[in-house]
C-alpha cells in the first residue's frame, strides 16, 4: 500500500504518519529526511539543493522530483509500501511523480487528506510553548501550565518557537492553500483522497485512519 499524507502545518500529520507506518509496516518517507540524507552523503543533488536552501529558497521541483525518484529506486524491491509525507508539494510534483511511477508498483494508492479548520490551527500553533529545560510541550489554549510561563513538571521556563507566530503560520498556511491544495484536488477527481477529520480525539482520528486504509 502506498499512501501520501497531506496536511497543513499543525494537522498532526507528523503524529500519524508514525503511527501509520508502524501499524501497516510501511517505508515512512519525508522529504525532509531525503534532503539530509542527499546533503550528508554530499550527492550532486544534495550540493544543489543546500545551495538554494542557503539562499533562503525553495529548491526546485525538478530536484526535489529527482531526489524522491532516486530514492524509490532504493526502495523498489520492498513489498509493504511507503508513506510519502511532505511529497508532492505542488501540483507540478504531483503530476511529475505519476510519470515517474505511473504502472508501476510505486504508484500511490490513496491520499490521506488530514483535515483541520484553519481558527483550530491557528490555536494548535501559536498556542504551543515548549519548556527551555525538559521539552515538555504545552498549549496555551488547551494544555495550559498551573503557572503561566513555567513548566509544571520541572519549574523551567516556556519559550515559543520562533515561527510558532501569526504572521509566520500565516504564510505557511498559505503556502499550503496555493499550492497542496491543488493537489489534493487533483487526486480528488480520480477519487483517490480520504479525507480524515484531523479536529478530534487521538482515538477517533485514528479509527478514521484505519477505516480508510481498510481493504486498500
Ligand atoms: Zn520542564
Amino acid at each position: 500500500m502506498n499512501i501520501f499524507i497531506m496536511g497543513a502545518p499543525g494537522s498532526g500529520k507528523g503524529t500519524f504518519s508514525s503511527k501509520i507506518k508502524e501499524e501497516y509496516n510501511l517505508n515512512h518517507i519525508s522529504t525532509g529526511d531525503i534532503f539530509r540524507a542527499n546533503i550528508s552523503q554530499g550527492t550532486e543533488l544534495g550540493l544543489q539543493a543546500k545551495a538554494y536552501a542557503e539562499q533562503g529558497k525553495l529548491v526546485p521541483d525538478e530536484i526535489t522530483n529527482k531526489m524522491v525518484k532516486d530514492y524509490l529506486a532504493t526502495l523498489s524491491d520492498k513489498k509493504n509500501g511507503y508513506l510519502l509525507d511532505g511529497y508532492p508539494r505542488t501540483l507540478d510534483q504531483a503530476k511529475a511523480f505519476e510519470e515517474m511511477t505511473d504502472g508501476t508498483d510505486l504508484a500511490v494508492d490513496v491520499i490521506l487528506a488530514m483535515d483541520v479548520p484553519t481558527d483550530v490551527l491557528t490555536r494548535r500553533i501559536t498556542g504551543r510553548r515548549t519548556c527551555k529545560d525538559c521539552g515538555e510541550i504545552y498549549n496555551i489554549y488547551s494544555k495550559p501550565t498551573k503557572v503561566e510561563g513555567v513548566c509544571d513538571r520541572c519549574g523551567g521556563e516556556l519559550t515559543q518557537r520562533k515561527d510558532d507566530n501569526e504572521e509566520s503560520l500565516k504564510v505557511r498556511l498559505d503556502e499550503y492553500s496555493n499550492n497542496t491544495e491543488p493537489v489534493i484536488d487533483y487526486y480528488e477527481k480520480k477519487n483517490m483522497v480520504s479525507h480524515i477529520n484531523a479536529d478530534a480525539s487521538m482515538d477517533e482520528i485514528w479509527s478514521s485512519v484505519k477505516e480508510a486504509l481498510k481493504n486498500k
